[in-house]
């Protein structure tokens, strides 16, 4: 990582540098031909106003040394030129200066040398119809004027690369230092530095930290339920079948007996139902098929499957239900009203109604199971879901509950993305409603 920044912060670097003096010198040299140039202008508008007058010579004694002078006639041959022998040198119609000036009245020129160290500036202006006076110069090219910066050029990109590395350091350890403190301290997040950017990576770790916290104490919490759960059935089955097999229980008494060791037995085995169920449910990948599933048609067979209980109990059931379709798993689906329902069966009054609701609501399907029972307190109702937790253990125990029931509902319902609401008064009677997403056939 610290390898990539810095060798990001470098390319950006030369990049810059590099860009930024070609830059200036292409700009810088553009300026400087214009004056060399203007100059030249200036310097051949002079001289040919001298010439006019006087003639060549007295000019010649007032020139700087690096101007050449030089007089072309308008076929290309030279007639005077002040540093080499006119007679030596070639035609120059062809040269770009001469050949505007020829055409236009004036012209301008640079061209490189062969070893591109120098460039020679060229202006020309036609004195007469047949005559061009051309002024040239020296001076350093372009790529000379590159060359000159080239060692400065360097040393910067040499002090900007030290800058960098030191910059990248910083940067990264002030970077890591968060994540460093993190994973020797995620008891305590208090102490670790911190930064507006870190934040959600530090609460998400938080919160990580906190559930797996959780989720380990719940569960050592469950074991120990689970054994206190199972002990005491197992305890009263042991005791009764010594009695008998002592011989101190007979005929009549051992039946009894036995009847009770059938009870805590048939209490066994639901216990270990539900318990199997919830860990099923906690499973990474839980055994779910998910299908269309009509609400209405499951809540109107678990009302069927419960009639004879409610009946026992002098209960009346009342079915409100419309098809309505969920994506769900079957099982899972019948699991959820049964206990809902049975539950509001079992906490209710001799003379006591259950309502069942199923209704398909624009994109949802609700389903409401209403009781006119004894009803959950406040304090209570925060916890009902919870693994174990009965508010009167012995009504509880002795209608056959193993205080699983909502906790297997609401596992349920977070499978399903359900969500579910309690609404409760003691004495009054308890409504839970879940609501689904409801599955629209297209
Ligand atoms: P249980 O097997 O004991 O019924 P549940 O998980 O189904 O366990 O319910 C937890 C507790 O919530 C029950 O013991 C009971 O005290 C309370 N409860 C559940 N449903 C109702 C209801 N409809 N009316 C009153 N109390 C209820």
């Amino acid at each position: 990582m610290k390898r990539k920044i810095l060798r990001n912060f470098i390319y950006v670097i030369v990049m810059a540098v590099t860009v930024s003096t070609v830059l200036l010198i292409w700009l810088s040299y553009g300026m400087f031909k214009n004056r060399v140039i203007d100059d030249l202008r200036m310097y051949a508008r002079v001289i040919s106003a001298c010439i006019q007058q006087s003639g060549m010579e007295p000019i010649m004694d007032a020139l700087d040394d690096d101007v050449r002078v030089t007089l072309v006639n308008a076929d290309g041959t030279v007639a005077f030129d002040s540093v080499a022998d006119e007679q030596t040198m070639e035609n120059h119609a062809e040269r770009p200066e001469i050949a505007n000036a020829l055409a236009q009245g004036e012209g301008s020129d640079v061209r490189d040398s062969h070893t591109l160290r120098t460039s020679t500036f060229y202006y020309a202006l036609r004195v007469s119809d047949d005559v061009v006076l051309r002024l040239s110069r020296e001076a350093s090219s372009i790529w000379a004027l590159y060359l000159q910066a080239a060692p400065m050029v360097l040393g910067l990109l040499a002090l900007l690369i030290g800058l960098c590395v030191a910059m990248a350091n910083t940067l990264i350890v002030h970077l890591l230092e968060p994540i460093e403190q993190m994973t020797s301290h995620l008891d305590d997040l208090s102490g670790v530095t911190r930064y507006p950017e870190m934040e959600p990576f530090m609460d998400m770790i938080k919160t990580q930290h906190e559930e797996i916290l959780r989720s380990a104490n719940m569960r050592v919490e469950f074991t120990a339920n689970v054994s206190h759960e199972l002990k005491t059935p197992l305890t009263s089955i042991s005791g009764y079948a010594e009695l008998i097999e002592s011989g101190m229980a007979q005929g009549e008494q051992a039946k009894t007996f036995a009847g009770e060791i059938h009870k805590s037995a048939n209490r066994l085995l639901t216990l270990i139902n539900d318990i199997i169920r919830l860990s099923q449910m906690d499973a990474p990948m839980p055994d779910m098929v998910f299908e269309p599933v009509d609400l209405a048609q499951i809540a109107a067979s678990t009302l069927d499957q419960l009639k004879l209980s409610a009946q026992n109990l002098g209960i009346s059931l009342q079915l409100d239900a419309r098809y309505a379709l969920v994506s769900a798993d079957r099982r899972m689906m019948e699991e959820l009203l049964y206990n809902l329902c049975d539950n509001a069966i079992r906490y209710n009054v001799r003379g006591g109604r259950v309502r069942m609701e199923v209704h398909p609501v624009r994109d949802r399907v609700i389903v409401r199971v209403q009781d006119t029972g004894i009803g959950i307190s406040k304090e209570n109702q925060a916890h009902v879901f919870e693994r174990f937790y009965r508010v009167d253990k012995s009504r509880s125990k002795a209608t056959g509950g193993t205080g699983l029931g909502l906790a297997i509902v609401k596992h349920i319902a977070v499978k399903h993305n359900a969500k579910i609401s309690l609404q409760s008064e003691l004495g009054t009677g308890t409504t839970i409603e879940v609501t689904f997403d409801r599955l629209v056939r297209g």
